[in-house]
């Protein structure tokens, strides 16, 4: 077998033509969402004022294994797409380790990460069924970018609400969403009615993604025609993210390879699920057992150190409930904490994937990801994002542990994006000045405070 490639690209008509659909598969399902007024499991009927029905059908099926990809999503995919899948030749050099070490590149496209995925797809179904025009908010600014991006491509109006902090952290990644033709607000703003609440009672907040989401959909179901769309956790958001892991499946298919371990980022669960979904489809029905991991920040320890309960999926409480991992809606993460995977909670799958055991967690300091992220740019001469770093970090301690045990381990690591618009955050590691926030036990009281007591 001749040497694997640097960089291996599927052709064009190798580009998944459906998505994956891992509860299809699942043993025991995820509980589902619950009505928040009445606690009940929600409906169509319910869901159809904030999302597109296209996108309430795939958030509610949990029996249909495959979804076909529309010729008007592949086609902007394969803009972009195939993603390369990476041997990191010279890491596996510099760490002298005997471990393979691949990973799957999703930052390129304009957007910088995997997040354009889901984008394409509920930008297209909303235009297909007429929607005037669609909100969202966005953390570090991936999510807005990548809609942005998206809706531009479809023609249709977005209004993006930007986590304060990042908002004036980074002006730069506001316009570029401006120049893709979406409004952007800062939150919380004084535009609606859960933004001033919030402002009223902690005025020199610097925002939350869950404050953000109140915002958006308030404005979605408050603006005649609009929608609302969201980035992560949902079940539809992670079938959309299959195309990762169908890709990477098929990919190392072709090199004759399989991966020991499965290593991915978790903020809100979505490129994680995307990239173990079809490792985890074989894990569950034993086919194969490979170890699927999950990383998140020792500052936002949803996996790690949240409960796992029924939770709203935003600070005002307005949403959904969902049963996830979670710290609590009140959870407001340590502004100190540099870009991403600041959200409270978890993807239910996945929440579910790890209370059932196929599924490990584990965190990550932010110095030491920043120290993984600067590695892996000199060396792999790709600039991360801090949050994609996440993963480089357990892969690196993963094939470091080889190098001492001496097994010859095949490490698969999701790299979601690059880190261009992050350079304050590496800035401030560079200069020494970052330090690791973890919260105590104290500290997380009060989100776990927060949450809604359901009886089930
Ligand atoms: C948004 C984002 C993440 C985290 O989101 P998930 O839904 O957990 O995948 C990770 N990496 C990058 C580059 C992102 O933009």
């Amino acid at each position: 077998m001749a040497k694997i490639p640097y960089r291996f690209y599927l052709s064009e008509d190798q580009i998944p033509r459906q998505w994956y659909n891992l509860r299809a598969d699942m043993k025991e399902q995820p509980d589902p969402l619950l009505h928040p007024g009445t606690h009940k499991p929600v409906t169509t009927d319910d869901l159809s004022p904030i999302f597109c029905e296209e996108l309430v059908k795939q958030e509610l099926d949990a029996t249909t294994r495959f979804i076909d990809i529309p010729e008007g999503i592949l086609e902007m995919y394969k803009i972009y797409r195939p993603a390369p899948l990476i041997r990191a030749y010279n890491l596996e050099k510099a760490l002298k380790t005997p471990a393979k070490i691949y990973y799957k590149f999703e930052g390129n496209n304009t957007s910088g990460s995997h997040k354009l995925n889901s984008a394409i797809a509920q930008a297209y179904y909303a235009k297909e069924q007429g929607i005037k025009g669609l909100c969202t908010e966005t953390g570090a600014g991936q999510w807005g970018t990548a809609l942005s991006e998206a809706c531009a491509y479809y023609n249709l109006p977005l209004t993006v609400f930007m986590v304060k902090c990042s908002y004036e952290q980074k002006p730069y990644r506001r316009a570029v969403m401006q120049t893709f033709g979406a409004e952007v607000i800062p939150s919380p703003s004084m535009t609606t009615n859960v933004g001033r609440a919030i402002l009223q009672e902690h005025p020199d907040t610097t925002g939350s993604l869950g404050c953000a989401i109140s915002e958006a959909t308030e404005k979605a179901v408050t603006t005649p025609g609009y929608r609302y769309v969201l980035g992560s956790v949902l079940n539809q958001v992670l079938l959309h993210q299959s195309v990762i892991g169908l890709e990477a499946k098929k990919a190392m298919e072709i090199l004759h390879e399989y991966p020991d371990i499965v290593i991915g980022c978790a903020g809100g669960g979505s490129n994680l699920g995307g990239l173990i979904a079809p490792f985890a489809a074989d894990k569950i029905t034993g086919k194969s057992n490979p170890r699927l991991v999950a990383v998140e920040p020792a500052s936002c320890p949803s996996l790690t150190r949240g409960k796992y309960a029924y939770d709203f999926c935003d600070t005002g409480k307005a949403t959904p409930l969902a049963k996830m991992y979670t710290l609590g809606s009140g959870f407001i993460p340590s502004s100190n904490h540099a870009g991403g995977l600041r959200y409270h909670g978890m993807s239910p799958i996945l929440s579910k994937l790890y209370h059932d055991g196929y599924l490990e967690a584990t965190s990550a300091n932010q110095t030491d990801v920043f120290e993984a992220a600067t590695m892996f740019a000199k060396i792999e001469t790709i600039l991360p994002a801090p949050e994609s770093s996440h993963a480089i970090k357990a892969a690196i301690d993963e094939a470091i542990k080889c190098r001492e045990s001496g097994e010859a381990k095949t490490i698969l690591f999701g790299l979601t994006g690059t880190g261009y618009f992050d350079m304050t955050a590496y800035t401030s590691f560079l200069e020494g000045k970052m330090n690791d926030y973890i919260p105590t036990d104290e500290d997380l009281v009060p989100g776990f405070n927060s949450l809604p007591k359901i009886m089930e």
